[in-house]
């Protein structure tokens, strides 16, 4: 387990569409148990394996207080409902962007055991798989601002970085 370095805008990494995991072994776990060491030192809500510069389809989510999800090939099965919200993103330091992400999400994929799981998420959990699995398609918030006014300056501690 380690701290990794996180990717920031411009890196080619953060825009590539990342690949499918084929077998989950031992150095996906350690991938795993990296990116979770990562999202904590940088208290993050979320994080996906292409910010620590990985081109691989796996996320992990920690919304405070609640246990970590780690998704491997997560995919949206189903959207409802549309909110707007703050976000901003670890791989953009320093900005918030206000933008419309869906009130609840379902989503299937694999846990860290390869074993299938399908979850349900509403309000920062659905924002948080919205924006990780973006990531794993190299897209970022930025690219959902509907113009370049709603993307500000972040004040300190104000909106969970993803
Ligand atoms: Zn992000």
């Amino acid at each position: 387990m380690a701290v990794l370095p996180i990717r920031v805008v411009p890196d080619p990494t953060l825009r590539q569409r990342a690949r499918r995991v084929k077998s989950i072994d031992g150095s996906t776990q350690k991938l795993i148990d990296s990116m979770v060491e990562t999202m904590h030192a940088a208290n993050g809500v979320g994080l996906a394996a292409p910010q620590v510069g990985i081109p691989l389809r796996v996320i992990v989510i920690g919304i405070p207080e609640e246990e970590e999800i780690v998704i491997v090939n997560p995919q949206i099965i189903r959207r409802t409902g549309g909110r707007r919200v703050n976000e901003g993103c670890l791989s953009v330091p320093g900005y918030v962007g206000e933008i419309t992400r869906s009130e609840s999400v379902r989503v299937k994929g694999r846990d860290r055991h390869g074993r299938e799981i399908r979850l349900r998420g509403d309000d920062l959990l659905a924002q948080a798989l919205e924006h990780e699995i973006d990531h794993l398609n190299g897209v970022l918030y930025t690219d959902h601002l509907e113009s370049a006014d709603e993307l500000r300056p972040a004040e300190r501690s104000e909106e969970a970085d993803l």
